[in-house]
């Protein structure tokens, strides 16, 4: 995969291949990290890059450090800074993806809680195929990790060993991607998604309490919904058949953007096809990332042209 030419390190800008830490550090022996993916796009008209929702991404970093104990938590403000100066260096002028990993560097017994690290890299990334197709899904047989063990709240890099387990598994028996279920059966979310489904007009996705990722892009759509499409929104407890029983469903995330399901295990979602309201969604979303609707101006923050 096609990274970057510089990184991010403990606030200096480093070429890609010096951004090492120990094998023997924190991060490595108990998966002590905590990570964003963040998308930045860029608006052609304006020549200007927006990294989205910016605030809400240091927001949950800094939440996820807090729980994790560690003795550092970095200030929003280091964070943007450092973040930015990484596009800057790169001279991203097109639409990426970009990932920040504070971590655990020490190299001590399970309770370390220091030094802190922090790396930051981006991705170009032009649109994916899947965003006009829609992608094939199945419900894995591999449980969602749940709030009393590993909190998917938490976005910790040891958490994603479940979600790996369930999206490797679907993809070897040819689906394009997974659905995980809570202990208690009912449905929380994809492997790096939160899922909305269609029925009769109203959308419906899994509560807070369905050990979903608190998905900034989740509330993103529920906003867009509520507000520029004048739909309702449901939050709530969602059994497994209602994936069958939907007009349309959807996943989205900050990586995956808005991408529609068309099949669950193996059934068509309504004729099989994208939805309307799946399209209109997707249409909302990437006029608001790329500042085309000029609604939420605080959720772009420029890199180009800043004060
Ligand atoms: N759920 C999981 C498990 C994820 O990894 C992601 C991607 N961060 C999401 C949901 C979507 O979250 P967000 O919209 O904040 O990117």
């Amino acid at each position: 995969m096609p990274t970057c030419e510089f990184m991010c390190l403990n606030g200096e800008i480093v070429p890609y291949r010096d951004a090492k830490i120990h094998a023997f550090s924190a991060v490595v022996k108990y998966g002590l990290g905590v990570f964003e993916g963040l998308r930045a796009y860029w608006n052609t008209g304006r020549q200007e890059l927006y990294v989205f929702r910016l605030a809400e991404h240091i927001d949950r970093l800094r939440f996820g450090m807090k729980v994790m104990r560690y003795d550092r938590i970095f200030e929003p403000d280091y964070l943007e800074d450092c973040l930015i100066r990484m596009l800057r260096a790169n001279e991203i002028r097109e639409n990426a993806h970009i990932r920040m990993i504070a971590y655990v560097d020490g190299d001590d017994e399970l309770i370390v809680t220091g030094p802190v690290g922090l790396v930051i890299g981006v991705m170009k990334l032009p649109p994916r195929k899947t965003l006009e197709t829609g992608v094939k899904v199945t419900v894995s047989s591999w449980q969602r990790i749940a709030d009393d063990a590993l909190p998917p709240r938490v976005k910790c890099t040891a958490n994603y060993v479940n979600n790996r387990a369930a999206e490797l598994a679907a993809k070897l028996d040819g689906y394009d991607g997974v659905l995980m279920l809570t202990r208690d059966g009912k449905l929380s979310e994809a492997s790096g998604a939160c899922v909305f489904l269609v029925r009769n007009g109203r959308l419906v996705t899994p509560d807070v309490s369905s050990d979903i990722l608190e998905s900034i892009t989740r509330a993103t759509v529920i906003e867009t919904v509520r507000s520029a499409l004048g739909l309702e929104v449901e939050e709530r407890r969602v059994d497994r058949t209602e994936l069958y029983a939907a007009d349309e469903v959807f996943w989205c995330g900050s990586g995956q953007e808005v991408v529609p399901l068309v099949a669950v295990d193996r059934m068509p979602v309504a004729d099989g096809e994208p939805g309307p309201i799946t399209r209109r969604v997707q249409d909302h979303y990437f006029k608001l990332v790329r500042g085309d609707i000029t609604d939420h101006p605080e959720w772009r923050t420029a890199v180009w042209h800043r004060n």
